[in-house]
């Protein structure tokens, strides 16, 4: 008790920021609104690829988003190196930055020290992770949880316990799978470990990013029959280039690929530009779609670029439709 007094002390005097899962349960309730955008990023490989970043991030930081999440290597090099872009965006920006915790590998004590490392410095949304166990290793030898759900618990009481948002805790996301996760093949036992997740705490859900909206569709309103009410944040990626679609059809295994958007890149040929050009008109429509049916967040992956995905922005106008959810109070 002592130490979270400690620790509460030395935060540093940030603006309170609205709880992330009641900003987007308000979407919800609002639709006139239009879904809160947010973009993901990676920590930069290279000392070089620091400013190259930082302008990319100011160029979103116009287009108001409601946070941007940073991704943490379930590996280990990188993971230092996400505690820091997340604290420079929190230093440096006005936007609410979301730090990916992954689980695999770490022991209750360095989830415990990440964590205030967050709340001392006014970091108050995580999103809960599992990670995937490097290839050969075996599950039991991988840290203190087993999976999101013993994070999301963890997380719950660590984050009261050091007096984030007023002693309620951390805002915590976690990831959906629309088109399903390779680990649970059985769908509607998928949906129930989501649903756990939600009981033991988390406040809202992102997506893997997907191209096919008749399948997240189908996905949103099974979780609404398993009596999952958190807010749902749709996962896009503008397809990049063929290389990069191929990279994503390994990371986000399962991720259909539907013949009418192959057909398209099939015509744009070696043509990077017109390949492009499919990305973000495919995006687009997804976009559009996903407005039409009032889902309350669309969350970019960025691969750390800004041009395509502030097109598809900009052609949807989501700037102004966005400007009113600066989520500062
Ligand atoms: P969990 O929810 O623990 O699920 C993992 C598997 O276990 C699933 O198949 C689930 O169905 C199954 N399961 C859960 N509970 C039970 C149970 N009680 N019994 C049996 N099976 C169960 N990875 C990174 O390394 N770094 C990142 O920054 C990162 N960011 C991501 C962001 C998003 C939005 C998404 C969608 C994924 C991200 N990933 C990241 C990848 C993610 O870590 C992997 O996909 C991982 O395999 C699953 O993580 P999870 O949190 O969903 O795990």
């Amino acid at each position: 008790m002592r130490h979270a007094r400690m620790v509460r002390a030395a935060r540093l005097p940030y603006l309170e920021a609205m709880h992330l899962g009641d900003a987007l349960s308000a979407r919800a309730r609002s639709a006139r609104q239009g879904p809160a955008i947010s973009f993901e990023f990676f920590p930069p490989k290279t000392e070089a690829g620091w400013a190259p970043l930082f302008r990319t991030i100011a160029e979103f930081e116009a287009l108001a988003p409601a946070f941007v999440s940073v991704t943490y290597g379930a590996g280990g090099t990188t993971r230092d190196k996400t505690h820091a872009l997340v604290l420079r965006i929190r230093r440096e920006t006005s936007i609410e930055p979301v730090p990916h915790l992954t689980c695999i590998g770490h022991t209750k004590d360095d989830v415990r020290r990440i964590l205030e490392l967050y709340a001392m410095n006014g970091v108050e949304t995580i999103l809960a992770l599992r990670g995937d166990p490097p290839v050969g290793a075996k599950f039991h030898s991988l840290g203190d949880f087993e999976r999101a759900e013993d994070l999301v618990r963890f997380i719950r009481v660590e984050g009261a316990r050091l007096g984030v948002h007023g002693g309620r805790g951390f805002a915590i996301g976690v990831a959906g799978f629309p088109e399903g996760h390779p680990e649970t093949p059985n769908t509607l036992h998928q949906l129930e470990h989501l649903k756990a997740k939600v009981d033991a705490g988390a406040d809202y859900i992102v997506t893997q990013l997907f191209f096919d909206n008749n399948a997240f569709h189908d996905w949103r309103e099974r979780c609404t029959l398993a009596h999952i009410r958190v807010p749902i944040v749709a996962g896009i990626m503008p397809v990049p280039s063929i290389s990069g679609m191929q990279r994503m059809a390994d990371l986000a295994a399962g991720t259909r690929f539907p013949a009418a958007l192959l057909r398209q890149l099939e015509h744009a040929g070696n043509d990077k530009v017109a390949v492009e050009e499919v990305g973000i008109a495919w995006a687009e429509q997804q976009c559009r779609d996903l407005v039409a049916h009032d889902v309350e967040g669309i969350h970019f992956y960025t691969l750390n670029k800004s041009d395509v995905t502030k097109r598809v922005c900009q052609a949807l106008e989501l700037p102004r439709a966005n400007s009113s959810a600066n989520i500062k109070v």
